[in-house]
């Protein structure tokens, strides 16, 4: 059992106009570059990553009108947090709305997500995305509560293979540190489209223990966070990015991202 916060309903509609759901509050993945805290004002900043409580709705009742919105899971915490295992409230809502005309859309840094593959097959229409951004040896630093990248992609691999419409968003890349090469290779086979984003330094829950971890892994490492950060210097971003868009244009895979 874990603590549970009461909220009003299951749905709620983003500024964009789509849907989203958020069954829990907090997110003990704990990625460093975080930024997710930002919109949850009701516990300090700095216990970000140490906690989680399940939203209780009064019900999963889906708003008239909707018809075929999108409805994305979940952009305030990641609905496969490890507690998901026992609590099963991700996957409560998602049986509520196994038979809707939604187009559901899922993006989480765990493998946890491939339980459910049996709703996902009964679905209209749903997507699988998992965030990957670095392979596993920097993840254990940056993102210490997430399943590892490569069982990530075992994941990715397995939904894919059936059938289910997949993606992978290289976020957040990390000069020095993200080898889009290899990221590239490890998930091509896997996806129907790719996404990418830089870090959001700015906003990030933790600039100085980000800067550090960086730092351990070397001057060459430390010398391009200097030039990036603090010197605003974008050529890493803009050469990995092209780099990736020719990688993916020769795959023939789509590529989204805002320039
Ligand atoms: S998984 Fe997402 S919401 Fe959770 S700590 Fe990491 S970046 Fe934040």
């Amino acid at each position: 059992m874990i603590p549970s916060i009461p909220a009003k309903q299951f749905m709620t509609k983003t500024k964009l106009g789509e849907f989203a759901c958020n069954p829990y509050v907090g997110c003990t993945h704990g990625c460093v570059y975080c930024y997710a805290k930002h919109f949850e004002k009701r516990f300090p900043l700095s216990s970000w990553g140490t906690y989680v409580y399940e939203r209780k709705f009064p019900n999963t009742l889906i708003p008239k009108g909707t018809g075929r919105s999108s409805l994305m899971f979940s952009p305030m915490t990641d609905p496969y947090q490890p507690v998901e295992a026992t609590t099963l409230a991700t996957r409560k809502i998602l049986e509520s709305i196994v038979e809707s005309q939604l187009q559901i859309s899922i993006l989480t840094k765990s493998d946890l997500v491939l339980r459910d593959l049996d709703l996902f097959l009964q679905m209209n229409s749903v997507e699988v995305g998992f965030s990957i951004g670095m392979d596993d040896p920097a993840s254990t630093w940056f993102e210490p509560g997430a399943s590892t990248p490569r069982s990530r992609v075992k994941a990715l691999q397995k939904l894919h293979e059936q059938g289910i419409r997949t993606y992978v968003f290289f976020a957040p890349l990390l000069p020095g540190i993200s080898d889009i090469d290899t990221l590239f290779d490890l998930v091509k086979d896997h996806v129907d489209y790719l996404m990418v984003d830089r870090l959001n330094i700015k906003d990030a829950i933790d600039q100085q223990a980000l800067f550090q971890i960086a730092c351990r892994l070397g001057p060459e490492v430390e010398n391009l966070w200097q030039q990036v950060f603090l010197q605003h210097n974008d050529t890493w971003y803009q050469e990995t990015l092209n780099h990736l868009k020719k990688r993916a244009e020769q795959s023939k895979i789509e590529l989204r991202y805002s320039p």
